[in-house]
């Protein structure tokens, strides 16, 4: 983390990643965007990815572009890749298999080979296009293999690669057939980030026994090659995200849930609609709560929000119909003429409408069974108000509960002590909730997405200037 600012302005970063943009409209779309945006203008760089296009007919000549100074290299995806790329080995077995779920994965041999084919297109395409001095970024696991790919182009650049998702322990990986391949192709890069410390453990203890890799402090040796291997955690945009919440449309959402609550508290959760965020387990706590506590009954409300993803992966559809079956089943048996105790949505919002709604809320429900970080949990902190904010109720296994310590941390599995969680959240006393509130906010400010960025760039920097291509 040593190299000067001035020297690190001077060269250009490069990103690459499944979806490129949008860089207009970063800060409506926030998250990642907003960071990677930022740090693209400022170096004048470069953006590589997917198109988001699918077509009968494609080209290896990427789609060059440029907006708000920075440079767009793009392509698309034939229907074959699109299914067997995409839908298949990225989100039928990685996705799945990084997030622990075993008997979800559906591994097809042609589904890795078609991963392999677009890494390798990818590399091909976008290589022409780097200078000998980029900082070249990878994102994620779509992108495993492109950082061998690119050495096998020549490339000596630096390259990182940060998996947003988390990583398997080792008897999940090794589950996966070609994953000795998988992990080869990490040591490609000179620098690997994941979101926590135990996501960093479970990559040595894999390496250091399964491919005999020497570990010396953040230095993994393996294949001949030598990585730095770090836990960065991502953060979001704190200041951007309190604006959100009280000013605007977010202002209004409040307001209006306000009234519409007439005294009544409100449980809150945001999720894309994936199994790894727990729903069923989550709406399952919450009749359980309704049930032991009936006290409860006509004075909480709980309001799921989840958009429907990836609906071309047939375990998406299987998890959409279970979890309208649940909710029906739960207003069938609790609901009265004039309440109704699950409010379940699936559409999405604008930021600034969420803002507002987290803030509005009492407890904020985040109970994934498996998440590299979660951001929701994050937003839900920094939308409240200081002075009277809601409480976060957060699985143990999301990324952000090794950072945010004074929520109330539950374990999604265990449907009786979420419940009491609800109950112990509803009763939270002023004081303590400031408390924990404070806490929590001053974690998001220390850790925002800018010092994610910036951590991860720095160690990046330090890279050698030129590695023996591959
Ligand atoms: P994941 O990346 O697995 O979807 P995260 O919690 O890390 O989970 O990030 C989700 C992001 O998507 C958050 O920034 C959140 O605000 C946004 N989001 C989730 N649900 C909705 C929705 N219904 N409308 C708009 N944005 C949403």
């Amino acid at each position: 983390m040593s190299a000067s600012p001035k020297r690190a302005r001077s060269r250009r970063l490069v990103v690459m990643s499944n979806r490129v943009g949008p860089v207009r409209g970063a800060a409506r779309a926030g998250g990642l965007a907003v960071a990677l945006v930022e740090a693209l203008r400022e170096s004048g760089g470069l953006w590589c990815g997917w198109s988001g296009r699918v077509a009968d007919a494609v080209s290896d000549r990427p789609n060059l572009g440029e907006a708000d100074g920075i440079r767009l290299a793009t392509l698309d995806l034939s229907v074959a890749e699109h299914e067997d790329y995409y839908n298949g080995f990225c989100n039928r077995c990685l996705w799945p298999l990084f997030h622990f779920r075993i008997g979800l994965t559906a591994f097809e041999r042609h589904y890795y080979e078609a991963y392999r084919r677009v890494n390798a297109r990818f590399a091909h395409a976008f290589a022409p296009l780097l200078r000998a001095d980029d900082l070249v970024w990878v994102h994620d696991y779509h992108l495993i293999h492109c950082g061998q790919e690119l050495r096998a182009q020549g490339c000596r650049q630096a390259l990182g690669f940060y998996l947003h998702i988390p990583f398997p322990s080792r008897e999940v990986l090794l589950t996966l057939p070609n994953n000795d391949q998988l992990v080869q192709a990490l040591f490609a890069y000179d620098v690997l980030g994941f979101q926590t410390a135990r996501d960093v453990e479970r990559f040595l203890d894999h390496v250091a026994n399964e491919c005999g890799a020497q570990v010396s402090g953040d230095r993994v040796t393996a294949y001949g090659r030598s990585v730095r291997v770090g836990a960065f955690p991502v953060g979001i945009d704190v200041a951007g995200f309190e604006r959100l919440a009280h000013g605007g449309e977010g202002l209004r959402q409040w307001r209006r849930l306000r009234e519409q609550l007439a005294g009544r508290q409100l449980i809150v959760g945001v999720d894309r609609l994936d199994y790894t965020k727990g729903l069923a387990e989550r709406f399952q706590s919450y009749a359980l709560l309704l049930e032991t506590h009936p006290e409860a009954r006509g004075r909480i409300e709980y309001m799921q929000i989840a958009p429907p993803s990836r609906g071309e992966v047939p375990e998406y559809a299987a998890i959409r119909a279970e979890l309208e079956g649940l909710a029906g089943r739960i207003n069938g048996r609790y609901a009265e003429l004039d309440w109704i105790p699950l409010h379940y949505i699936n559409r999405a919002y604008s930021r600034s409408a969420l803002a507002g709604i987290y803030r509005a809320s009492h407890i904020g429900l985040v109970t994934p069974l498996r998440d590299g970080m979660n951001l929701v949990a994050k937003e839900y902190v920094a939308a409240q108000d200081p002075a009277d904010p809601g409480v976060l109720v957060l699985s143990r296994f999301a990324g952000a509960a090794w950072q945010m310590k004074a929520a109330l941390i539950v374990n999604p599995y265990d449907q009786v002590a979420v419940a009491e969680a609800l109950q112990t959240a509803r009763d939270l006393p002023l004081e303590e909730r400031r408390n924990r509130h404070a806490e929590l906010l001053r974690g998001l400010r220390e850790y925002d997405l800018a010092r994610w960025r910036e951590d991860f760039l720095a160690v990046l920097r330090e890279a050698p200037a030129a590695r023996a291509a591959a």
